[in-house]
């Protein structure tokens, strides 16, 4: 009988939560010891305004949520850090530079002009495979560039990079996240130096590239004090979109996979890259993942309609029951459909008012009531999964019998039923806590708690949760 338990951080674009995941002969139980909210701050900085992270703050909840794990569990194996993808910490001597930006900075607007004055979006997808977002990190290192910020840092560390170099001191660059950046050679998995060169930044600034299971080292003696013990931190599939793909409860290779939170990424796994130009022109990404699969997907602005949407009425004096909401929506007899990509759903701001403007321009019906919005909401997301998982098997000559929905929204019935209806397949919703079980599943492989291959880990998720089964109507 093999037994032993890890502990996951996981810091999603909007909350954050560690999590200590419990290997039991072959299966895996997770507990969340803390939650804490993730949200932006917008503070102004000389000329203009700054949409910044609370860094110091996720760094000071993920330790608060360690000692609790350890008062748990006294025998924890390892720590993992998983995290969202594209933004960076610029550090110089070991500080960091000030506060990270959030990739909802508008400073990209102008980072993406002057990207594409020196490389085109043509050879920045034949070189890395990822798909054109304005949020990018290669296009806010030209904004920092322009601002003359990069030139002020001597490295730049992804968000989980750093709370791991905050807990070890040991400065990497893990490969699944680092792929999110665009400045990695899709071919041969490395910092693309010329890429580099070409756009103005010295690839100095980039660390060593680890993979997913390496063990970063113990922790700082500082960081020992405060959470009482000494355990090793090692690398997971640190992007969380990795982590959740690893954390698929899939029975075989026919599927499709939406982690669907604040983003939602819809997608495949692939063995090798789709670098074709209709990939390109569809805007479908390649991210590595873990065990050298390619995560062939595309980014769908997610749940973060609902959220950005919720947070507005909120601020009108309406208080909003998410659940309810969605029962009242799934109520309706139908709803407006707008492009759920639209650019101008990105920004924090008053959602419905942009919703409402993107159904007048598409010649729907504008919503009027919070569950009218909602429902227009969810029949946007599941006509745009149902497109992307349809050309993600075009393109990448995939058979997909089953979609997966993992992530919180994977608790939201009525996105599930629609996006079975819309796809004419089924869907498997579950498990809510997708990234932590990949974040565990990897550590554990490492910890020799359990042992194989992506499936026999994913198999060991499908032992130990209950799903939820919608069929197309
Ligand atoms: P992230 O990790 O990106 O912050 P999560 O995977 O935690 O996001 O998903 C958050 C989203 O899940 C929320 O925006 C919300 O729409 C959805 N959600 C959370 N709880 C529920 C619930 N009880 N019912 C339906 N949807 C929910």
């Amino acid at each position: 009988m093999t037994r032993g338990a890890v502990a996951a951080i996981d810091l999603g674009a909007t909350s954050g939560r560690v999590v200590v995941g419990r290997i039991d002969d072959g299966t895996v139980r997770l507990d969340v010891v803390e939650r804490f909210l993730n949200n932006p701050v917008r503070c102004w900085e000389g000329s203009t305004d700054g949409l910044h992270w609370n860094v110091l703050e996720l760094f000071r909840s993920a330790l608060v949520g360690l000692r609790k794990a350890t008062i748990d569990e006294p025998d924890l194996r390892s720590i993992g850090i998983d995290a969202w993808g594209l933004d960076y910490g610029l550090l110089r001597g070991g500080a960091l530079l000030g506060n990270p930006y959030s990739h909802r900075d508008e400073r990209t607007i102008e980072g993406v002009r002057a990207t594409h004055e020196l490389v085109s979006q043509h050879e920045l997808y034949a070189a890395s495979g990822i798909q054109f977002m304005p949020i990018n990190t290669v296009y806010q290192f030209t904004a920092d560039r322009l601002a003359r910020r990069v030139h002020t840092g001597d490295t730049a560390l992804l968000m989980p990079d750093l709370i791991g170099y905050w807990l070890t001191g040991v400065p990497v660059a893990e490969r699944t996240n680092a792929s999110t950046t665009g400045l990695l050679d899709i071919h041969t998995r490395d910092w693309s130096t010329e890429l580099a060169n070409r756009l103005g930044f010295t690839a100095s600034l980039f660390p060593s590239l680890v993979e997913p299971g390496t063990v970063l080292g113990p922790l700082l003696p500082i960081v020992q004090a405060e959470i009482g013990g000494q355990i090793p931190v090692v690398a997971v599939g640190s992007h969380d979109t990795a982590s959740a793909v690893v954390g698929v409860p899939a029975l075989d290779d026919e599927f499709a996979y939406i982690s669907c939170g604040t983003w939602a990424l819809a997608g495949v796994e692939v063995e090798t890259p789709v670098l074709s130009e209709a990939a390109r022109i569809a805007n479908f990404t390649n991210e590595s993942g873990v065990d050298r699969r390619i995560r062939f997907l595309q980014n769908i602005t997610g749940l973060w309609l609902q959220s950005e949407s919720i947070r507005t009425w909120e601020r009108e004096g309406r208080p909003i029951d998410l659940p309810a909401l969605i029962e009242a929506a799934a109520a309706l007899p139908g709803g407006s459909v707008f492009d759920a990509n639209d650019a101008r759903l990105l920004a924090p701001g008053d959602m419905p008012a942009r919703i409402a403007q993107c159904c007048i321009e598409v010649n729907q019906p504008v919503p009027q009531t919070p569950a009218e919005f909602t429902r227009a909401i969810n029949e946007s997301l599941a006509d745009a999964f149902a497109r992307a998982v349809r050309t993600a098997a075009e393109l990448s000559g995939t058979s997909v019998k089953v979609i997966h929905i993992v992530g919180g929204g994977s608790q939201n019935a009525l996105l599930c039923q629609l996006t079975a209806d819309r796809s004419g397949l089924p869907v498997i919703a579950g498990p809510v806590e997708a990234t932590a079980f990949g974040n565990v599943l990897v550590q554990a492989r490492t910890a020799q708690l359990i042992s194989g291959s992506l499936e026999a880990m994913r198999a060991v998720i499908t032992r130990s949760v209950t799903l939820q089964h919608y069929k197309p109507r």
